[in-house]
């Protein structure tokens, strides 16, 4: 698709030259998100600063036809922000204000470009928490957080962005703008337009404000670092954390081979019998109870075998503590291409999981990583390139990760437990859906969009 001149002469009226690109540089900055060996250069990137400019400009791209795929921090990692049938990209980067923090209601108000960190600093210091803390906040975006469906570590013990959401404004494809539902905790009327907009990844419609129930925000917390010489043994300590009534505010997991990738970055050097290790926090407001808590852990660590538990209380030895669940992610991204598999799980099967994994791997000719929130039953198991030819990165590694989904969907799990369908997993939906359910939710994105401009060939096969 190329644009018409008279579409820019459009798109420069509603938002002034300066706001739309379309040289060399910025088309190739936009042609990439977090997602690793994928790219699609956009016709123009648009960076809007009200709703009423993206009214307009979804009105025009209807009328037109012009494919329209929005952005926030393009830290996604299956490829929801490329724009696979070019057109238009929409940065909501300019929507980026606190609206308002009401404290009697313990709500907040927030234009979506805003970035998550500064949200979640800017209520830190009024003593309030909007929980959901993933590994990008630095640098996604609320609206990526919500059409994601994301979560992070302290998902375990509150729950993903979704839980928080009361209302949404969104502009649809035509250009109308209408709110999601209203800013109460609690609605009994229809259809959840809300939650439908949550996880549906640019493709109903444009997210331009969102307003969340928040917390007041834990005054006190503690991390243990728990290693383990057997997989079993780490994966047993999981499922007993809350079966003996702890509830953990992170627990998080690294295998074997995600500890030796990590190993390099790493200060401390870990021994190689390490077979797994396990991160688990605490926090609340009274202190004595954490202690308690972490007092127990220990104990059910030293029952289950850990070859060491370490505990951190002050900031900067939390920090050191996370070190190699910090450096994994890092470690993989160096080590060259790799495929994200983000798969969800009922927690009790981390240890099925990763040796299926594992055993896929070997008969496909791959090397797998496995690391993430295994407190939810949440991993991510990263494929690594390596040496692998052309052939092979897209023919027997495409047979083990749709071998991987099966393996999960058959345990009652999911593809993707926070990273989002976009054009990565499309291919696999079948593994969890029916022919009745991707119907259902094609009916879904006709009556949305019905002339199928917002962010096409995301989600559905
Ligand atoms: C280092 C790293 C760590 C990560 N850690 C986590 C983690 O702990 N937990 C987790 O869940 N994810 C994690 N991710 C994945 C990613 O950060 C999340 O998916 C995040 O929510 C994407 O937000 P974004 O603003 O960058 O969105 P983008 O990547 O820009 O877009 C993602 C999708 O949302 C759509 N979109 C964006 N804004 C809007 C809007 N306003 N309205 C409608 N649609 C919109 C886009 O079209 C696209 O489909 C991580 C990624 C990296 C690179």
């Amino acid at each position: 698709l190329a644009l018409s001149e008279t579409d820019c002469d459009k798109f420069r009226a509603i938002l002034g030259e300066k706001h739309v690109l379309c040289d060399a540089d910025s088309l190739a900055t936009y042609a990439v998100d977090e997602t690793h060996a994928q790219s699609a250069e956009p016709d123009l990137v648009l960076k809007p600063a009200s709703v009423n400019e993206i009214s307009s400009i979804l009105s025009h791209c209807n009328k037109m036809e012009i494919p329209v795929v929005p952005r926030g921090g393009g830290s996604g990692v299956s490829g929801g922000a490329l724009a696979h049938r070019g057109g238009v990209v929409l940065c909501l980067e300019r929507l980026n204000r606190i609206i308002r923090v009401d404290h009697d209601n313990q709500t907040l108000t927030v234009e979506t470009g805003a970035i998550t960190g500064m949200v979640q600093e800017h209520l830190v210091a009024q003593g309030l928490c909007l929980p959901p803390d993933p590994g990008s906040r630095e640098f996604c975006q609320i609206g990526g957080n919500l059409a994601e469906c994301a979560a992070g570590p302290k998902s375990v013990k509150y729950g993903a962005f979704r839980d928080y959401v009361l209302n949404l404004e969104v502009v649809l494809p035509s250009g109308e703008i209408i709110w999601t539902g209203a800013n109460v905790r609690k609605m009994a009327c229809g259809y959840n337009l809300t939650q439908l907009m949550l996880g549906s990844e640019g493709t109903l419609g444009i997210i331009t404000k969102a307003v969340f129930k928040v917390i007041r925000a834990p005054s006190h917390q503690v991390l243990m670092r728990l290693s383990f010489n057997s997989l079993a043994a780490a994966a047993q300590m999981i499922t007993r954390t809350f079966a003996v009534g702890l509830v953990p505010s992170e627990l998080e997991f690294v295998d074997a081979h995600g500890i030796a990738a990590a190993r390099p970055n790493c200060q401390e050097k870990l021994p190689d019998q390490v077979a797994a290790l396990l991160w688990i926090g605490f926090d609340g407001h009274d202190e004595e109870v954490l202690t308690e808590d972490a007092v127990k852990i220990s104990d059910l660590a030293d029952e289950l075998g850990s070859s060491e538990a370490l505990i951190a209380e002050q900031i900067d030895h939390r920090i050191a503590l996370w070190e190699y669940r910090q450096k994994v992610g890092e470690a993989i991204i160096e080590a060259g291409a790799f495929r994200d598999v983000d798969v969800s799980f009922p927690r009790s099967q981390l240890q099925t999981v990763v040796e299926g994994a594992r055993r896929i791997g070997a008969e496909k000719g791959f090397r797998v990583v496995c690391f993430g929130h295994s407190g939810d039953g949440n991993l991510h198991i990263q494929i690594l390139r390596g040496d692998l030819d052309e052939a092979a990165w897209n023919g027997p590694v495409n047979d083990g990760i749709r071998e991987l989904y099966e393996l999960v969907v058959g345990l009652g799990g999911a593809l993707s437990g926070e990273h989002g369908i976009g054009c990565t997993l499309t291919p696999y939906m079948d593994t969890l859906f029916s022919a009745t359910h991707l119907a259902l939710m094609a009916g879904i994105k006709a009556v949305f969009d019905p002339k199928g401009i917002l962010n096409p060939g995301k989600i559905l096969p």
